[in-house]
């Protein structure tokens, strides 16, 4: 079954404790923070009725592709495609679609002997979740980060709040507190939770060491938004801000009851560990996918600055275009190469090319920065001193009218809605949070560099030093004792 838009919006009137500027939210839906967002996700749902290449069908029905777990590299090229299909729909970049969260349930499902030698009971219950994505059609987010509060203490010498744990157990399932943060929690059907980034190799840690899935709608469940970008202006000024603002939430679980069906281990560090090892196996993928588009973005509005201005011609500027484009390409090419080397995964899924894929990760993130400083050098300072649009509109319109008309073919409209897109895409305080976001959302820097570093094989370039340095045959040997002790 896939939803309407409708049936969307009618599961969000569950009762759900939101809280937006300080007050409780009582229509997600309608509710000016949420109300674009909400409505660009109704909009993909619709957009699957409408779009039979978004759509696959089985024995239970018809279902979205994006939902489903891959298992060829065709998969993978039809989910890349419905991306790009959504995205142009939406006329924006939106991360969170849930095919980049639902992906961390399947590196779960690899982790199945895992989970069942911890306790039995469970290892059905991430199969069926996964499957019920498919044949429900929520939408599903990500709950890592926890507050977790002052680090030199001993977690024991914390508020234990500080860290989502386990405060009981009951015959219907087990009860949470604590807290994490979310983006997209307030207008989700539900998060898969699992602890955060960590080392999690101390078994007195263990009450923290819980994953389940948790609906956003349940009883104890409390949203508080962080402030909007949404309601800080017009679309007209803000045109991706204030249609496409993602809102984060810390999300706080005050006793929450997980029912046992709902659980997929708890009060197990080894579990913790797996979990963080491999979390983001699939979802590295649609991730950068997003990275990709935000390229574009910038790379078509810097070169249609560069054609408003007729500055395309100089030597300069071509080159500061080309070097936008080997950002773009270069994520493009970890993400083809990622599918082209794909691995089976334990679960016999299709995963990326892990060392490919992470390394991409790596390299739309981190030059991010970089990327969107060339950008902003090639539409120049104007982009931050052009008046809005009721400016353009009222008593002075004339004079701006008059300097932002360019020639017969650029007239000042064209020029200010370009400006204002760029502002809003490399400038603007909702610019400066999607470079957070891009840092951030799925996991630290650091976080990404371990999972290159966890997933390169090394032996290939030991053993070509080992060969060129005529070091002795016992070498290899040697670091295999040491990685052993
Ligand atoms: C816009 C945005 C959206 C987000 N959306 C989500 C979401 O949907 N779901 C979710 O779960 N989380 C989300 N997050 C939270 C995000 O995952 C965390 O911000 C991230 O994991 C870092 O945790 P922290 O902010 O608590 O930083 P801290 O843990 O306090 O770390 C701060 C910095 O200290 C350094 N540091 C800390 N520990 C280490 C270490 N062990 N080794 C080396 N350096 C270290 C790093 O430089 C790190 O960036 C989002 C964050 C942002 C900004």
């Amino acid at each position: 079954m896939i939803r309407t838009g409708t049936e969307y919006l009618e599961g969000l009137k569950d009762g759900r404790e939101v809280y937006v500027d300080g007050e409780r939210v009582h229509d997600v839906a309608s509710h000016p923070a949420l109300k674009p967002i909400v409505a660009a996700k109704a909009r993909m749902y619709d957009l699957h009725h409408e779009t039979p290449s978004l759509t696959f069908a089985d024995a239970d029905g018809t279902h979205s592709l994006l939902q489903a777990p891959p298992l060829t590299k065709e998969d993978w090229q039809k989910k890349w495609d419905g991306v790009d299909l959504v995205l142009r729909d939406l006329g924006g970049t939106v991360t969170r679609m849930g095919d980049e969260t639902v992906g961390e349930m399947w590196s779960l499902a690899d982790g199945r002997d895992v989970l069942a030698s911890i306790d039995p009971r469970f290892a059905g219950n991430i199969d069926r979740h996964i499957r019920e994505v498919v044949t429900k059609d929520p939408f599903h987010v990500s709950a890592n980060t926890d507050p977790k509060g002052d680090r030199s203490r001993p977690v024991d010498q914390r508020d234990p709040d500080m860290m989502i744990r386990v405060v009981r157990e009951t015959d219907a399932g087990i009860v949470i507190r604590g807290a994490k943060f979310e983006t997209a929690a307030p207008y989700a059907d539900q998060a898969f939770l699992k602890p955060t980034v960590g080392a999690w190799t101390d078994e007195k840690e263990s009450q923290h060491a819980v994953g389940c899935i948790v609906k956003m709608g349940a009883p104890g469940v409390k949203h508080i938004c962080r402030a909007s970008f949404a309601t800080q202006g017009s679309a007209t000024d803000h045109p991706i801000g204030a249609r496409f603002d993602e809102v984060e939430a810390l999300v706080v679980f005050d006793d929450v009851l997980i029912p046992w069906e709902d659980v997929f281990f708890y009060r197990h560090t080894r579990a913790a560990q797996f979990i963080r090892g491999t979390l983001h196996r699939y979802s590295a993928f649609p991730y950068v996918l997003r990275l990709l588009h935000n390229a574009d973005a910038m790379i078509g509005a810097a070169m249609w600055n560069a054609r408003q201005t007729g500055l395309e011609k100089l030597q300069g500027v071509q080159e500061q275009l080309a070097e936008l484009v080997c950002y773009r390409e270069g994520i493009r090419a970890h993400l083809t190469a990622s599918i082209a080397l794909a691995e089976t995964s334990p679960a016999g899924f299709l995963m990326p090319n892990q060392s490919i894929l992470y390394a991409g990760r790596v390299l739309a993130c981190s030059q991010l920065p970089v990327a969107m400083h060339t950008a902003r050098e090639l539409i120049g300072g104007q982009v931050c001193v052009t008046p809005d649009a009721a400016q353009f509109a009222g008593e002075a319109g004339e004079w701006l009218r008059k300097f932002y008309t360019l020639n017969e073919c650029w007239d000042a409209e064209d020029r200010r809605r370009l400006l204002a897109y760029a502002r809003d895409l490399l400038t603007s305080g909702y610019a400066g949070h999607r470079l957070a976001f891009a840092q951030f959302a799925q996991a630290p820097h650091f976080s990404h560099l371990a999972a290159v570093y966890r997933s390169f094989d090394f032996e290939g370039p030991l053993d070509l030093v080992r060969r060129a340095a005529g070091l002795s045959d016992q070498v290899m040997g040697k670091d295999k004792i040491g990685k052993a002790a």
